[in-house]
């Protein structure tokens, strides 16, 4: 069977170098914050083009920083795409605002400019982009907006380390980029990890007295605190990952350029990749006729695992239901999650492999 994503072939081809960090790491006992998870703190802002960094325990903790730096909370509306893993908006819950959700375009399923304005209210005080699935969201014209109505901008970059927009890498643009580390997002940890990138010194430093229990000096909180601090062996295996990530960034880019051109069938409709930006293709979502499980089944029978992001769009979330949305508020969200289905897509897939997962879907 071709998996959806297979890790075990990344750790068999780096195991060693896995290892000797995680060794390292394990002689030096610096296992919560420390070294290696300051070492790749510095690495990763390097590599974004950013000034600060802190690693943190997930991606969930990194919008919960970023909302929280930027003075979110209780009576606040914070605007997040209904089309998004919900963790997105988890972060605006957890600082006691309201996420306001906002449907996607037709073509490239990324949170739609023209849908934002009317959702905005004396109480908005942030966007959340989100570039799902690698693909950036159309961030010039989100800015525009932000600039125009006084609004932050956090961007969740979970799906997309190293995309970029008009050449400039995405979690730099906004006031503060969220990223996770979960296994199988395009940079991972052996575990759970997560980061905030920003260049503006006042919400690194709040940020990193949130994750850090409250405390500048250690035992003193000057704030309620958190435990959000990434763990060393993270750092550690983060450290040999990164850099192998262009490597893996242009292996996804040729497979969904592939994809892109090569799947013809009429029954499926593929996501719009706007000129400006270069997406890293985390996953490859497709939006089939009919009824996506019998997709699957009949991907399995081929020996062809897919499966689907995301079933059920945020608004319409048993979780969200007090916030009193319908079917039909979000239209696009709601027929993309109706019919979407994810193809297998990770670097280390073969040519062969693709060609499989073409001709499948080619023939359905
Ligand atoms: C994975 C993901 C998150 C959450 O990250 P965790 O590390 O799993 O907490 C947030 N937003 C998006 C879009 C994601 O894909």
């Amino acid at each position: 069977m071709l998996k959806r994503i297979d890790l075990t072939r990344d750790y068999k081809k780096h195991e060693d170098e896995y290892l000797a960090a995680i060794k390292a790491c394990c002689e030096e006992t610096a296992f919560s914050g420390g070294k290696y998870a300051d070492k790749f703190d510095k690495e990763f802002a390097d590599f974004l083009g950013v000034k600060y960094v802190q690693g943190l325990n997930n991606g969930t903790s990194a919008l919960h920083c970023a909302l929280a730096a930027l003075g979110v909370g209780e009576g606040d509306e914070v605007i997040v795409p209904a089309n998004t893993y919900i963790a997105s908006a988890w972060g605006v819950t957890y600082t006691g605002a309201t996420p306001v959700f906002v449907d996607c375009t037709a073509d490239t399923w990324e949170i739609d400019p023209d849908r934002i304005e009317e959702k905005i209210t004396d109480k908005t005080k942030a966007i959340v982009g989100v570039h799902l699935y690698g693909q950036p969201f159309d961030f010039p014209r989100v800015k525009e907006i932000a600039d125009k109505h006084g609004l932050y901008i956090v961007e969740d970059c979970a799906q997309a380390h190293g995309a970029k927009v008009e050449g400039k890498m995405v979690g730099t643009l906004g006031d503060i980029g969220c990223f996770s580390f979960y296994p199988g997002k395009n940079l991972y940890a052996f575990g759970e990890g997560g980061a905030v990138s920003t260049n503006n010194a006042e919400y690194d430093h709040y940020m990193n007295v949130m994750k850090n229990q409250g405390c500048e000096v250690r035992y003193y909180h000057k704030m309620i605190g958190y435990n959000y601090r990434l763990e060393g062996i993270q750092g550690a295996v983060l450290s040999v990952s990164l850099k192998y990530l262009p490597e893996w960034t242009k292996r996804r880019q040729e497979i969904g350029r592939r994809y892109m051109a090569e799947i013809k069938n009429p029954k499926f409709t593929l996501q719009a990749h706007p000129d400006n930006t270069e997406p890293v293709f985390h996953l490859f979502e497709v939006q089939v006729e009919g009824d996506p499980e019998k997709f699957l089944e009949y991907m399995k029978a081929q020996d062809i695992e897919c499966n689907r992001h995301y079933p059920v769009p945020c608004h319409l979330q048993e979780a969200y239901a007090d916030l009193g949305y319908h079917k039909g508020d979000c239209p696009n969200a709601e027929r993309l999650a109706e019919h979407c289905a994810t193809l297998p897509l990770f670097p280390e897939m073969t040519d062969e492999e693709v060609q499989r997962v073409i001709d499948a879907v080619n023939a359905y």
